[in-house]
């Protein structure tokens, strides 16, 4: 904001008051004497009850007199500040520095709205896509929306088929079904990533196994794969599959994760929930494993509200997939079942939200890049933050931004968090490892080395405001508030 276009002297006067209002459009001026020290604030209705009282328009602002104006410390929190316009019944708050001059202006009505981490953001055309299925009447948990929205995002993923399910959960626990996962089983699984990945394979019965991530992805970690297969196959217990996670928009390093899996024939689920959009070497994330899911929740890159996506080349499991997700119904003209189903196919009019979203995909997919590189630009200088790698052969979509802070720096992790939730700005640590989670306690966990990469991910990462429909001005609040934090 510029300050100087709305600071007035005592010696102008109220004409050239009114002019500086009319032009600002804020409503509010400041009067700093001639050492820039703030005086007051003059608004509309001081002038206009001089006039009233007899002032002339070429009187000067000098006969305003103080005014005991609302005012703060330049380091208040926007919750504060916020706290203090209310009980005040201000709508501005001049911020201070320490020799009275006005270092910001606080407008109600801007900071009153939370920075947040990842929001949805619709398009133009889904709700055309939602009128369609309205009518054509097609309300239920199948139809020609559905189908498109398939075959969409098949083609985008260059996987031969897809089911439309009702989130990413349940793509996960239908791909592990299908790959014949049950009690007595083990499923490797990356350790940093969210509990969907690993929560199905307990439904099926089976157990957990945990990989670290690598240094260079924060993705699973190759070597350790290799060195927890090779135990496996010693001990004759290789899992029925590894559920590989894409994190925050970044693709595996899958070259090597194929080999070592083909290595001990082991099917490979990829979770790509996070990372529509994303490719490795070129190639559409989601084109990897057996089976690939995506996740269409409110939060991530693209949204149905909530939703889900199977893939696989091998038509005849993903028509098996569709026959599980529709409670199992055998084919007869009464209800005949022959084994358990499940609930788990999407509405035809959230497909219609989804073919929407993939309409914009690529948008979205830029203003994420486009807010990891205002971060790091106006981040560049403060050397405690390290930014999540992008290794050469990925092309990540930075679903979240995300950082870790040096070990060395004057605020962790979860300082950094809590002053930028003062300031209104919601940042969260990055997942905590599923090795670490109390309901995984019991499970086995396998790093390369010594030491757990994901450990020290989770101590020192975090995620900060990411969502496609982020304003610069949010992003550059986000980025003044980091710096205030580091560099005072
Ligand atoms: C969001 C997410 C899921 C689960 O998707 P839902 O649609 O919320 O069930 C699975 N895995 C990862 C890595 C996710 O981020």
């Amino acid at each position: 904001m510029d300050l100087l276009s709305i600071t007035v002297n005592p010696e102008d006067t109220l004409r050239s008051a009114l002019d500086k209002l009319n032009d600002s459009g804020r409503g509010i001026l400041l009067l700093a004497d001639s050492e820039g020290r703030f005086e007051r604030t003059v608004t509309d209705g001081d002038i206009r009850r001089n006039l009233l009282r007899g002032a002339g328009l070429d009187d000067t602002l000098a006969m305003l007199g103080g005014a005991q104006s609302i005012t703060a410390d330049r380091t208040i929190s926007r919750r504060e500040a916020l706290a203090v316009m209310k009980s005040k019944s201000v709508s501005h708050l001049p911020l201070l520095d320490e020799h009275g001059s006005v270092v910001e202006l606080l407008d109600h009505r801007e900071i009153d709205s939370p920075v947040l981490l990842s929001t949805p953001h619709m398009g133009d055309t889904e709700q055309q896509f939602v009128e369609e299925a309205f009518r054509s009447n097609w309300i239920a948990p199948l139809g020609p929306l559905v189908d498109t929205f398939e075959q969409r995002i098949a083609a985008l993923t260059e996987m031969k088929h897809a089911a439309a399910v009702s989130s990413g959960t349940a793509a996960i626990h239908l791909a592990l079904q299908l790959l014949g996962v049950g009690p007595g089983d083990t499923v490797f699984c990356s350790s940093l990533t969210f509990a969907a990945s690993a929560n199905p394979i307990v439904y099926q019965g089976a157990k957990p196994v945990f990989i670290d991530s690598e240094p260079s992805s924060w993705n699973m970690c190759p070597d350790a794969l290799e060195r927890a297969l090779g135990q496996a196959a010693k001990a004759a217990a290789l899992p029925k599959a590894v559920v590989v996670v894409n994190l925050y928009g970044q693709s595996a390093d899958y070259d090597r994760i194929e080999a070592i899996c083909a290595a001990y024939d082991v099917p490979i689920l990829e979770d790509a929930a996070e990372s529509l959009g994303a490719t490795y070497k070129g190639r559409p994330s989601g084109s990897f494993g057996a089976f690939s899911i995506f996740s269409f929740n409110g939060n991530k890159i693209i949204t149905t509200s909530g939703g889900g996506m199977l893939l696989s080349n091998d038509e005849a499991l993903i028509d098996r997939a569709r026959f599980l997700a529709t409670q199992a119904r055998d084919p007869a003209p009464h209800y005949e079942h022959s084994q358990i189903g499940y609930n788990y196919r999407l509405s035809n009019i959230l497909a219609g939200v989804g073919l929407g979203q993939l309409d914009v995909l690529a948008d979205r997919v830029a203003a994420r890049r486009a807010n990891y590189s205002r971060y790091r630009e106006g981040l560049a200088d403060i050397e405690e933050i390290e930014w999540m790698p992008e290794p050469e052969w990925s092309f990540s979509t930075r679903w979240l931004s995300a950082c870790t802070i040096s070990p060395d720096a004057s605020i962790d992790r979860e300082g950094l968090r809590l002053h930028l939730a003062n300031d209104l700005i919601e940042a969260r640590p990055v997942w905590k490892p599923m090795h670490l989670q109390p309901v995984f306690r019991d499970c086995d966990y396998y790093t390369a080395g010594n030491i757990s990469i994901c450990d020290d991910l989770f101590a020192r990462g975090i995620c900060l405001p990411s969502g496609s429909s982020l304003t610069p001005d949010q992003l550059d609040r986000t980025i003044a508030a980091i710096r205030r934090i580091f560099r005072g």
